[in-house]
C-alpha cells in the first residue's frame, strides 16, 4: 500500500520508465501556425533539442534539466530562450545544455551571448545556482542518464558538429538522426545494435527541391529511401520528422510512392513514439 502522495508520484515516475516510449514535443522542420519545431521529451528532466518546449510543456518545462542538442540551428534551440524567461522565478534547477564542442561554442557565441539574449551562465537562480551550464559531449560515448536509461551521440552530415542520438531505456532503444543529408552512420548503428526498435529520420523537402535539400544538408523522400535500401534489418519502426509544413501533403504523397516495405509513420506534435 502506497501511503503518501510522494510515494504515489514516485510510483508513477517509475511506471513511466518501465514503458518504452518518448514524446514528440515538436515534429516539424520550421515553425508555422499550429506546427512546432524539433524536440523530444525522453523523461521528465531530459529532452533532445528545444524547438517546441514552451507550447508543449508550459510550466512543466521548469523540470527540464538536461537539453541534449543535435546542432545549433534556430529551429532546435529557440525555446531555450523562452522557457528560461517565462519561468525564471519558479525554476529550481540549472539547465544543462549538452552537445558537441562546435554546437556548444555556437550557442555561447551567437545565441546566449548578452547581445541576442542574456548570457544565462552568468545569471543566478533564486537559489544562487547559475541558470545555465554547458557540457561538451563526445561522439560515440554512452552517457548514463539514470539506472535504466542512457544516451549516445553519433555524427551526422548537417553542420560541422551536428549529431544524432541513440536513447536506450531498459532493453530497447530509439535512434534519432535529426537533420542530416546522409544516414550512413545511422545505418551502421542500426545494423550493429538490434536493441534499436525504432528509428526517426528527417525528411525536409519534396523531391523537386533535391538541389536545395543537398545544399542545406537535408533529405527528400527519394534520397531517404534510396539510402535506406542498403539496410539489411527490417525489424524496426520507421518514423519520419522535420517535414517543412508548407510541403506536408506533397512530401507525404512522395513518401508513399517510395516507402517500399517500410510502413513509416509521419510524426506530429504530441505523438508518442514506441520502441
Ligand atoms: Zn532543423
Ligand atoms: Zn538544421
Amino acid at each position: 500500500m502506497r501511503e503518501t502522495f510522494k510515494d504515489e508520484y514516485k510510483y508513477e515516475e517509475e511506471k513511466i520508465l518501465q514503458t518504452r516510449n518518448i514524446k514528440v514535443l515538436g515534429a516539424y522542420g520550421t515553425k508555422a501556425k499550429g506546427f512546432g519545431t524539433t524536440s523530444f521529451s525522453l523523461n521528465k528532466t531530459d529532452v533532445i533539442d528545444a524547438g517546441n518546449l514552451l507550447e508543449s510543456l508550459g510550466e512543466e518545462s521548469i523540470h527540464v534539466k538536461n537539453i541534449w542538442l543535435t546542432h545549433q540551428h534556430l529551429d532546435h534551440i529557440v525555446d531555450i530562450a523562452y522557457i528560461i524567461d517565462n519561468y525564471f522565478g519558479i525554476r529550481k534547477d540549472t539547465i544543462n545544455i549538452l552537445g558537441t564542442k562546435g554546437t556548444i561554442d555556437a550557442i555561447k557565441k551567437h545565441f546566449l551571448n548578452d547581445e541576442v539574449w542574456p548570457d544565462f551562465s552568468k545569471i543566478q537562480l533564486p537559489n544562487n545556482e547559475m541558470v545555465v551550464k554547458y557540457t561538451e559531449i563526445e561522439l560515440d560515448k554512452e552517457y548514463q542518464i539514470s539506472q535504466n536509461e542512457s544516451i549516445k551521440a553519433f555524427k551526422t552530415d548537417h553542420t560541422d558538429s551536428s549529431c544524432g542520438y541513440i536513447y536506450k531505456r531498459g532493453d530497447g532503444a530509439i535512434l534519432i538522426t535529426a537533420d542530416t543529408c546522409n544516414i550512413d552512420n545511422a545505418i551502421l548503428e542500426i545494423e550493429k545494435d538490434t536493441t534499436i526498435k525504432s528509428v526517426v529520420i528527417e525528411c525536409s523537402f519534396p523531391n523537386h527541391l533535391e538541389e536545395l535539400a543537398k545544399n542545406s544538408k537535408h533529405l527528400t523522400p527519394k534520397m531517404l529511401f534510396e539510402q535506406l535500401k542498403t539496410v539489411k534489418r527490417k525489424d524496426f519502426q520507421l518514423y519520419i520528422n522535420h517535414i517543412k509544413p508548407s510541403f506536408i501533403l506533397e512530401i507525404a504523397q512522395e513518401i508513399e510512392e517510395y516507402e517500399g516495405d517500410y510502413e513509416p509513420i509521419l510524426v506530429k506534435d504530441g505523438e508518442i513514439l514506441q520502441f
